[in-house]
């Protein structure tokens, strides 16, 4: 491959041990990684921007990336649809906080006429999304995930530093309202939202949603991983201290979460295992970040610099085989990615120009 441009920072063959690597499998174009696994899922954080300030996602003076940093839409549809050619079948619209970049609706419009992208996903905090539901609604967004940590208003504001509880909540109803499929994810974190746990799988009678707790990950802007002290083992506890008698649901390979159903709720509850990564044999899924990096694990610091590529003017061609390349270096799993990752930088990213 000839490259009249600058190379991106890092490229991921010089991170990989090729001698241990297995070969990369012929994809004929399509994402498929030296592991064999095929990419169709892509994760794009649309901004690093945020209207709450999570704790365990960002510090309260977060620095944000200069806006001329972030990839502009233009490079974002053209990234799409580059990847839809290469497989990309899914889609998820997260950040940051998607709803507070501008024009955002005439993006997600242009995604959806984008040949190929046949589910369009938005992960978001809820404060401004209530209003946007009939358009999301008829834009055909498949899911919604809505992150609430607590469903108690002084505890959301302690943990979120904002007191936004109650357009949260409306969003909570108006997805309902809407129909349109609702997952809801709470971090379950020590001292902060542990007795939440129950009255957030409680709603799952009433509401036929599905309610996700996520293991706090190490990624708040400092190195927090000796505070992670709840791991799945512990919420399943409580859970099935509750609910003895509930039911495992056999589900999606690709899933990041282990479902349960109980008997006489209209909802589900599970559980993802972020910290302790036990989903990552079967991931189909790559990130773009706000600052246009390409990551294939949550865990790797970013492998493919796919904004120097495209300001360099690389064309569909060029960005198809770095692309391609990249996915036949793919980390084994979110260990080996974190352990090279560690190499380069003493803290991880903030979730919040990673997307979750
Ligand atoms: N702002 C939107 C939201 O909060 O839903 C979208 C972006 S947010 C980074 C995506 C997801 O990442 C949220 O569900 C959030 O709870 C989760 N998240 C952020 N920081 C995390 C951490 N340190 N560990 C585990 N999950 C985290
Ligand atoms: Fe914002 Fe989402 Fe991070 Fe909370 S988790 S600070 S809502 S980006």
């Amino acid at each position: 491959m000839t490259n009249s441009f600058a190379l991106p920072v890092i490229s991921a063959p010089q991170h990989y041990n090729k001698a241990l690597a297995p070969t990369a499998v012929p994809s004929g174009g399509r994402l498929i990684d030296n592991y064999g696994r095929p990419i169709t899922y892509l994760r794009l954080a649309v901004t690093d921007r945020c209207n709450l300030r999570c704790f365990y996602c960002m510090p309260e003076t977060m620095k944000f990336v200069p806006q001329k940093e972030i990839l502009s839409y233009e490079e974002m549809l053209r990234l799409v649809t580059v990847a839809a050619e290469m497989g990309i079948r899914k889609i998820r619209i997260t950040g940051g906080e998607p709803f507070v970049r501008k024009d955002i609706m005439r993006f997600l419009w242009a995604v959806r006429a984008i040949e190929g992208i046949e589910e369009i996903h938005i992960t978001t905090n809820g404060v401004l999304t209530a209003p946007l539901m009939p358009e999301l609604r008829a834009i055909g967004i498949n899911s919604i995930n809505l992150s609430i940590d607590s469903f108690d208003r002084e505890r959301f504001h302690a943990i979120t530093r904002r007191d936004d509880f109650e357009a949260v909540q409306r969003t909570f109803y108006q997805v309902l309202e809407h129909d349109i499929p609702l997952k809801v994810n709470s971090v379950v974190m020590e001292g902060k939202n542990t007795d939440d746990i129950l009255p957030l799988a409680a709603l799952t009678k009433e509401y036929p949603f599905e309610m996700r707790f996520i293991e706090e990950m190490p990624f708040n802007g400092s190195d927090n991983r000796a505070a992670i002290t709840w791991n799945h083992t512990k919420i399943l506890e409580v859970l099935r201290g509750e609910y003895p008698t509930m039911q495992k649901i056999e589900g999606d390979i690709h899933s990041t979460s282990v479902n349960y159903a109980i008997e006489g709720h209209r909802g589900t509850v599970g559980i993802i295992a972020g910290y302790s990564r036990t989903f990552c044999g079967a991931c189909n899924r790559i990130r773009v970040t706000a600052k246009g990096m390409l990551k294939t694990c949550l865990y790797d610091n970013g492998v493919l610099d796919l904004k120097r590529l495209l300001r360099d003017g690389a064309d569909d061609t060029t960005v198809r085989a770095e692309i391609l390349q990249t996915i036949a270096h793919r980390f084994k799993d979110g260990y080996e990615a974190e352990e090279y990752a560690r190499t380069q930088v003493s803290v991880l990213d903030s979730m919040s120009a990673i997307g979750g």
